[in-house]
């Protein structure tokens, strides 16, 4: 085996970038080519069909099953030219990644032979054999039917040979089974909001959209080197591996030069994610060695959630091609960064206005800050409820480590923000808002033009923090479902809207003007949360944690615990009112979110006790042995000096047996409280033991990182730090 590490290492390093294959045509001019998009509607339905098909997009208009069919011609006269043969229903079920099943088009033409056929039928609904997805409880096996629905507003795809359409996932009963359909509740919530409030200012706006632009963090592996690693394979992290010498302490590696066989992946990603229209703009290497980053253009909430899912999976397939594993686990390695989602947020209307964006004038800068406060003020509300959208088993070992946001939520401002909040306390309501914005500062080299400072800075330490013109959730995981933050953000978000546009009403009909309604509803919400949610300071500091909880803010630690949030009865209401959420479905939730926990650190649990008994001892041994030969013939020869000529092998010897012993003794405890965890039956409690059982994980890890810095480096079975972190 060891022997076996060492030309696996040396194949690694040697492999070469592969080829990439690059269309003639420039990106522009592929880009959507896999897409149903509105250019391929117009050119394969009738103008009746195209229009309902818009109205229904565009305004949620019902579409009516006879125009489906037709949908649904056009859509395979499109699909066979391009060689698809089968489609399938895309959804987003409570488990990671996407699920499809395929059907093909085929079917007997009543003539004795076969036809393509494709109907609106089959487009518009599907019955998945589906019993085996997680529902927590709302579908027992026994009444198993879930339904899959055409989502017309995310447009249909080509991958490979299979049409995919984008659904949503439900029970026979009603309740959501996946993560899309709260999410498109949530955002017709926020529509729902904010439109009222921004027809104050622009009686023109119809619509109001939410914005995500995700930047998705992840490591790329040998697959070679990862397929050595069953701890990679099996959890999609490395439970043991002593640090590497070098990692991440130059700082060399971010925005470093891009080796080439990252890069041909990179290349190949990108015209991967351009055919399927996904707006793809930035790429480079992270902190961490062997880490990158890729980010899109934003767009609208639900199409840019499908995009990331999507690219995930691509993401997965194409690294293949190029021999390299893509792990989206928040913390692959210990001791160096792990990878996490930012979810760059906004509101903005279909008149082109963002409302997180300080505005052209005073009346502008008006709606801007009645939209970042009330912002503001939903996450206060909901911090708790906001960490729980994002806790999860795996990033859990991001959070509250020196690296990614704490485990407390809270909002970075900006001076630039922070002092327009203060100002707007001190000075009369109908005082025009004036905010400082780009200023142009001089490099002091004549040859470099003038360049624009944002107003405001970076503060990487902050788990929501204002960049200028939106907002960025930064606490999500990278292998996360972004849906889930982004339906509580939304749906707390367009609660405290409702809250505020009722009080505003309540004032101007009292006789106020728009004005001075809006601000004198504005100033008691800025004096809650300016001293409270917003905090520009070190979110890592120790004082941090200590000034959080004085404040009020939650800063519970444990994931199991945290996801309580959502079964709060402040939550729950909230959530019912905004039409998100059913009680029911909350409950089942997480019940769900328990579930698996439990199942994760489960698994993990049994990989590292595999682990450390079948490989890590019999290597440590297998060491011992030679030692103890040696030892023997020393002593054969030189029988009375030989204590002091072996003593560093005795040294060896003993410390060897001590850290096997410790790890023997501590795996066979994880064990029996396993056994124990097993036995309970409620989610929450199990959930509870295993978390338990997670931070034994850490002790188990100790004495094998130590075993690995002094048994030989030919006989230690697993490839290292160094090598999985180093070759590309
Ligand atoms: P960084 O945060 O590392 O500086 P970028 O400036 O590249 O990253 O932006 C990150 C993401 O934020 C991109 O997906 C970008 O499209 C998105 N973004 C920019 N403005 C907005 C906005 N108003 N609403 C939502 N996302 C936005
Ligand atoms: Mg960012």
């Amino acid at each position: 085996m060891s022997k076996l590490r060492f030309d696996v290492v040396q194949d690694a390093f040697k492999k070469k970038a592969v080829a990439v294959d690059t269309p003639d045509a420039r990106p522009s001019e592929y880009f959507g080519e896999l897409v149903f998009n509105r250019e391929k509607m117009h050119k394969y339905l009738d103008i009746k069909t195209y229009n309902a098909l818009i109205d229904c997009i565009d305004n949620g208009k019902p579409l009516d099953r006879e125009t489906a069919d037709h949908v649904a011609a056009g859509m395979k006269t499109w699909a066979l030219a391009h060689g698809v043969t089968h489609i399938t229903h895309w959804f987003q079920p409570l488990t990671e990644g996407t699920a499809e099943k395929h059907d093909s088009f085929m079917d007997y033409d009543n003539k004795g032979g076969m036809i393509e056929t494709f109907d609106g039928k089959s487009l518009a609904q599907q019955e998945p054999d589906a019993s085996s997805f997680p529902s927590g409880g709302i579908r027992a096996t026994f009444e198993a039917r879930g339904y899959t629905a055409w989502d017309p507003t995310s447009p249909v795809f080509i991958q490979d040979d299979t049409l995919c359409i984008p659904t949503v996932f439900i029970a026979y009963t009603g309740e959501a089974l996946d993560y899309k359909t709260p999410l498109k509740k949530a955002l017709k919530a926020v529509n729902d909001a904010a439109l009222p409030i921004c027809k104050m200012f622009d009686p023109k706006v119809k619509k109001v959209y939410s914005y995500l632009g995700w930047e998705q963090e992840y490591f790329l592996v040998d697959e070679d080197l990862y397929a050595a690693r069953p701890d990679l394979m099996l959890t999609g992290r490395t439970l043991m591996g002593h640090a590497s010498s070098k990692n991440q302490q130059l700082d060399d590696h971010y925005f470093g030069a891009i080796p080439s066989r990252v890069m041909a992946f990179m290349r190949d990603i990108e015209i991967a994610g351009y055919k399927l229209g996904i707006p793809l703009k930035t790429r480079h290497n992270e902190v961490a060695p062997n880490q990158f980053e890729l980010a899109p253009i934003f767009g609208e909430t639900n199409l840019s959630n499908d995009q990331n899912q999507l690219i995930m999976n691509t993401m997965n397939a194409v690294a293949r091609k190029h021999g390299f594993v893509v792990l989206m686990h928040e913390k692959p390695f210990d001791g160096i960064n792990g990878s996490g989602k930012h979810n760059n947020w906004s509101l903005g209307t279909d008149t082109g206005t963002l409302l997180l964006a300080p505005g052209k004038d005073s009346k502008g800068n008006l709606q801007f800050v009645t939209f970042f406060v009330n912002v503001l003020a939903a996450v206060q509300k909901y911090n708790a409820l906001l960490k729980a959208s994002i806790a999860s088993a795996t990033n859990a070992h991001r959070l509250g480590a020196n690296e990614a946001p704490p485990a407390i939520v809270s909002a970075f401002l900006g001076k630039t923000m922070t002092d327009v909040l203060h100002k707007l306390l001190e000075v009369p309501s109908d005082t025009p808002i004036e905010i400082a914005g780009k200023k142009g500062k001089s490099v002091g080299l004549v040859e470099i033009p003038e360049i624009f400072i944002d107003n405001t800075d970076r503060n990487r330490t902050s788990p929501f923090a204002f960049t200028g013109n939106r907002f960025e959730f930064r606490a999500v995981g990278s292998s996360a479902n972004c849906a889930n933050a982004m339906t509580t953000l939304n749906a707390a978000v367009a609660d405290q809207l409702t809250e505020f546009k009722a009080a505003v009403d309540k004032e101007m009909a009292a006789g106020k003007s728009m004005n001075i309604a809006i601000m004198d509803t504005l100033k008691p919400i800025i004096k809650k949360i300016i001293n409270v949610i917003c905090f520009d300071g070190n979110g890592y500091s120790d004082e941090w944690q200590k000034e959080a909880k004085k404040r009020g803010l939650d800063v519970e630690t444990c994931v199991p615990q945290m996801f309580k949030a959502f079964t709060e009865k402040q939550n729950i209401e909230m959530f019912t009112r905004m039409g998100v959420y059913t009680e029911k479905e909350l409950e089942a939730r997480n019940e769900v979110r328990w579930e698996i926990y439990s199942k994760k650190v489960q698994i993990e649990a049994r990989v590292m006790g595999l682990m450390a008994i079948n490989n890590i001892i019999p290597a440590a041994l297998a060491y011992q042995t030679k030692l103890l030969d040696n030892i023997a013939k020393i002593k054969e020869l030189f029988p009375n000096k030989y204590q002091q000529m072996a003593k560093v092998e005795i040294e060896l010897v003993e410390k060897i047996s001590e850290r096997v012993t410790d790890i023997h003794d501590k795996v066979y405890a994880m064990i029996e409280a396993r056994k124990v965890a097993n036995k309970i039956t409620d989610e929450y409690e199990k959930a509870m033991a295993y978390y338990k059982i997670a931070e034994s994980l850490f002790a188990i890890r100790k004495p094998i990182d130590k075993l690995e810095e002094v048994v030989d480096n030919d006989m230690w079975p697993l490839p290292k730090y160094r090598e999985l972190l180093f070759i590309n």
